[in-house]
């Protein structure tokens, strides 16, 4: 019998159409089901109109709308296609995988370069690559862009503007797909059945060092938020003057959580390396990143605050690896 997906449409460039004031989200997920009628020989189709927006208008409540969305229509549908800006596609992604986890049935997050009605436009393959993934036993939330199929928790936005815009990071693709095929090289681990959560936490912060940077950005930002995530150099370390380590401790000792990871893109933190970074680690005992990715570090901490604000508790849960998010330090 052919496979029920639910469509669930938020948006992005995908539905975009040309506005006077420039490209924005129009086109209802109906819309985007006419421009592939091809569809209906693949799955049978049920659309949910959830969001129109530009994804950088998303914050986390839609995430929560989402998971929620999923969780309302779970029983209904053999697997899930949500439609979605690219810009913080991957954040979103790592979201969803943080409050849907183990889900045996696929939940997919696919967009577009180019807005569907474009002549050339990436629209068409990643919307029906991602309705084929839907089909098959792909368990978990991933990203389908350009014939690649990602994890929710590695995916990142490496290119702005052409077809191939995102990158698995620090692990391998899920899978690919030729000429319409699947071929699946990693099935995400899975449960009989998904567990849901439904809070988070946004007051987290994200603070990238540049050389010279003041310490009152941070102190600023960790009077403001519950958490900071500290986008260091290399491997991992904080400047040793301008009483960097200072505020951290004031602030860790009030209650607050410090993150550092890297702004380098692949293969991750390792802060114990350097002098610049060990103490933080030994004596501070700031969490670190390893190889998740920022997004994933983002949602996580959302996830984790919404849920204790018991120090142990959060160190436990931040390096306790949920799908596939995390592989070191579990392997040192
Ligand atoms: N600004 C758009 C968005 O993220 C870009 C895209 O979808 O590619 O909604």
């Amino acid at each position: 019998m052919m496979k029920r997906i639910l469509l669930i449409g938020t948006g992005g460039t995908i539905a975009s159409e040309v506005t006077e004031g420039g490209l924005a989200p129009e086109l209802a997920t109906k819309d985007l089901l006419a421009h592939i009628p091809e569809i209906s020989e693949i799955c049978r189709v049920d659309c949910v109109q959830l969001l129109n927006l530009d994804s950088t208008n998303i914050v986390p409540e839609h995430w929560l709308m989402m998971a929620r969305c999923i969780r309302e229509h779970y029983g209904d549908y053999d697997g899930f296609v949500l439609t979605h800006g690219t810009d913080t596609m991957a954040y979103t992604a790592a979201a969803l995988s943080y409050l849907i986890q183990k889900s045996p049935k696929p939940i997919l997050l696919t967009g577009a370069q180019k807005p569907i009605g474009f002549d050339s436009t990436d629209s068409k393959i990643n919307l029906t690559d991602a309705f084929r993934c839907a089909t098959e036993d792909l368990p978990g939330v991933s990203i389908v862009f350009n014939n690649r199929v990602i994890p929710g928790t590695r995916a990142r936005k490496t290119r702005s503007k052409s077809f191939q815009a995102f990158s698995s990071i620090n692990y391998p693709y899920l899978g690919v797909l030729q000429g319409g095929v699947l071929l699946r090289y990693i099935r995400q681990e899975c449960g009989d059945a998904p567990v849901f959560y439904d809070a988070l936490d946004p007051r987290v912060a994200l603070m990238k060092l540049t050389p010279g940077a003041d310490r009152a950005q941070a102190d600023f930002l960790l009077e403001q938020n519950d958490a900071l995530i500290i986008e260091s150099f290399g491997v991992g370390g904080l400047p040793e003057g301008g009483g960097f380590y200072e505020c951290l401790h004031r602030w860790m000792d009030a209650g607050k959580i410090v993150v550092l990871t890297t702004q380098v893109s692949n293969e991750g933190s390792d802060l114990g390396v350097y002098h610049v970074g060990r103490r933080l680690k030994n004596k501070l005992r700031v969490l670190e990143a390893y190889d998740m990715t920022t997004e994933a570090v983002v949602a996580k901490l959302m996830w984790i605050l919404g849920r204790t604000r018991e120090q142990a508790e959060v160190e436990r849960l931040f390096y306790q690896p949920v799908a596939q998010d995390i592989l070191w330090p579990a392997d040192t």
